[in-house]
């Protein structure tokens, strides 16, 4: 049973929002998401920097929020790097991610990014030629896709085989050549490395444990004074078990037993800090039975929340029991027992949750999805059948 239970204000929400017919609608808990990104921060150890990773949900209300407890921001890109810096003006930003061009490198240095994590020598030169071209040195992170871990549980592997992301320990020395010609314009502060994604407290002290083994090394080999190692993000949100969070004073603790004197170690995690926070809110169209099984059909659908079909789970959902109902004709449901939640595209994969018990569901019912606050409304199919977008509401 994957359920979840709304704070009273969610559920309240809905239910206004389904009187005005102004549903599906995503609310963002701004309150909670601001309590728990104080406590990431406060089980942080000294010299443990918190950026926030703006992919997993680039909203700036949300941005505004989880930057109050963050030292700066890393983007993946030209269009969250201006977002960043017009939602939250002066935050810190790191620039990451693959396949970034001249002209986003140049665009970059002029806004004043304080670290390049760059993935490979040819990005190195673009850099140099845009940090030259400016004027102003750009200060890097190199990004390697570290040795192999001991077998993990993780879903979404980044490093250690064969991978577009970072570099490989050969291709990292092959930077040594083009930071030498470059000269001070581009400066090597350390090394980067996010390599997978789901992982517990435990998985990721031990993968820092192996970049900083590695690193320490590298960076003394290659006159990187007081280096820098950003540890990436990937923290474990578990949508099978809503309740069970990231244990992140035990992180902490791990973080603060590694690291050397002289060193800044970084951490930048989206999904963890922002999943827990947003909930999509939507009303059951339909509920009617195929070959035995029960179906709900609700407004909206994975064009808004494609989560659930991306990480292949059933999303956490409550239903909200709605006991209004104004047709005169009756009312279709299925009582207690297992229901499949679709959309209203037209795709068997429209499924936000499968076969999953409940106490039953009537057409008109609410159902308010919980964990909808990270790689949600921003990775989802928006366009797909045209149906209107949800609306945003902030608590
Ligand atoms: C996606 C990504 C992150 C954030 O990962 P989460 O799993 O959301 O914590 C951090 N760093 C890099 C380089 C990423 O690609």
């Amino acid at each position: 049973m994957v359920s979840v239970t709304p704070p009273a204000k969610v559920g309240e929400l809905a239910v206004k929002l389904d009187v005005v017919d102004a549903l599906p609608a995503y609310a963002y808990d701004l309150a909670a998401l601001d309590a728990h990104a104080a406590a990431i921060r406060a089980a942080l150890p000294a010299g443990v920097e918190l950026y926030y990773a703006v992919k997993a949900n680039p909203d700036a209300a949300v941005l505004r929020t989880v930057a109050r407890h963050a030292d700066g921001l890393e983007v993946s890109s030209g269009g969250e790097l201006a977002h960043a810096a017009q939602a939250v003006p002066g935050s810190p930003l790191a620039f990451g991610g693959p396949g970034k061009t001249g002209a986003e490198l140049a665009r970059a240095i002029a806004a004043g990014t304080g670290r390049f994590h760059v993935e490979s020598p040819h990005e190195l030169r673009l850099l140099g030629a845009a940090a030259a071209a400016a004027g102003r040195p750009a200060d890097v992170l190199l990004r390697v896709n570290p040795a192999p871990a001991p077998a993990t549980r993780t879903a979404l592997v980044m490093g250690g085989r064969a991978s577009p992301f970072g570099m490989d320990p050969g291709l990292l020395g092959q930077c040594v050549p083009v930071l030498a010609e470059l000269g001070g314009l581009v400066r090597p502060r350390g090394l980067h490395a996010h390599s997978a994604s789901g992982l517990d407290a435990d998985d990721l002290v031990a993968a820092a444990a192996r970049l900083l083994a590695f690193g320490r090394d590298w960076c003394g080999r290659h006159d990187v004074p007081a280096p820098e190692f950003n540890l990436g993000g990937g923290m474990a949100v578990d949508y099978r078990r809503p309740d069970s969070v990231f244990d992140w004073e035990r992180y902490g603790r791990g973080l603060a037993a590694l690291i050397g004197p002289g060193e800044t170690l970084r951490i930048e995690p989206g999904r963890a800090v922002t999943a827990y926070c947003g909930w999509y809110l939507t009303r059951v169209l339909d509920v009617k039975h195929s070959h035995g099984e029960a179906f709900a059909i609700i407004a909206g659908g994975t064009h808004h929340l494609r989560t659930p079909t991306a990480k292949g789970h059933d999303q956490p959902f409550a239903v909200i029991p709605v006991s209004r109902w104004l047709p005169d004709w009756s009312r279709p449901g299925t009582g207690a027992g297992p229901v499949t939640i679709c959309g209203q595209l037209c795709t068997p994969k429209d499924v936000l949750a499968g076969r999953v018990p409940v106490g039953g569901v009537r057409a008109g019912d609410l159902i308010a999805f919980g964990l909808a606050g990270a790689y949600a409304w921003n990775i989802s199919h928006q366009s797909f059948l045209m149906h209107p977008p949800p609306a945003f509401h902030y608590l």
